[in-house]
């Protein structure tokens, strides 16, 4: 697809309900974090160089990566995690267009928890920002997860502010009402993202 629209929001906001109903409407998703995990599967040129930098105690006894290990070696160490951002940002930057370069409808999605943070919106032609309130981030993420309060709190502190993250989309979802307002939005939306993908097109 030519037309690139990148899709984000905080923890909780309802960034794959929304993608899930583009889907719905033909539209492909490319989504960062199966992306991020592909670029160090097994026998990826990724978990190679990890290896080589970490040493092969990096890995669990089948050959995959030990997530948690690698997890406490950048959390100690901020140049170990320079380091690792460095390799792992190109190829996953790499990996998302030429996944979406290569969708077949009208036009993608990327789906990009951290699309500000990580400056990933320099990617994408468009970016959808799915927008709650923290108070329900925190509900509904507390009922999805079973996780405390308190570590959805540190999430949503550690990711953009509400405030930056709609300064910064094109277009924003309020995702406060029911799943039929939700679809309602989204199918707007999908008119005016054809629009704009065919006024685009070669
Ligand atoms: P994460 O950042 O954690 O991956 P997300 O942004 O992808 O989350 P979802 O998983 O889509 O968010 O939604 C969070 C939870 O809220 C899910 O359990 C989902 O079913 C629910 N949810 C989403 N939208 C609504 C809604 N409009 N009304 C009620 N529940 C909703």
């Amino acid at each position: 697809a030519e037309f690139i629209l990148g899709l984000t929001g905080g923890i909780g906001s309802g960034k794959t309900t929304v993608a899930n109903l583009f889907h719905e409407q033909g539209i492909e998703l490319v989504d960062a974090d199966v992306i991020a995990r592909e670029v160090v599967e097994y026998g990826s040129v990724g978990l190679k160089a990890i290896e080589d930098h970490f040493g092969s105690d990096i890995l669990q006894a089948d050959g995959s990566l030990d997530r948690a290990k690698l997890r406490e070696r950048i959390f100690t160490d901020e140049s170990e995690r320079l380091w690792l951002n460095n390799l792992l940002h190109p190829m996953i930057r790499q990996t998302m267009l030429s996944s979406a370069k290569n969708a077949d409808s009208d036009y993608v999605i990327l789906v990009v928890p951290l699309l500000f943070e990580n400056g990933l919106d320099s990617l994408v032609d468009r970016t959808l920002v799915v927008d709650i309130s923290p108070d329900l981030q925190i509900q509904r993420t507390v009922e999805r997860d079973n996780v405390s309060e308190a570590q959805i709190a540190n999430i949503i502190a550690s990711q953009i502010s509400r405030e930056e993250r709609l300064q910064k989309a094109d277009d924003i979802i309020d995702n406060r009402g029911e799943i039929a307002d939700l679809k309602e939005q989204v199918n707007r939306l999908h008119q005016y993202y054809l629009a704009l993908a065919a006024s685009k097109a070669p």
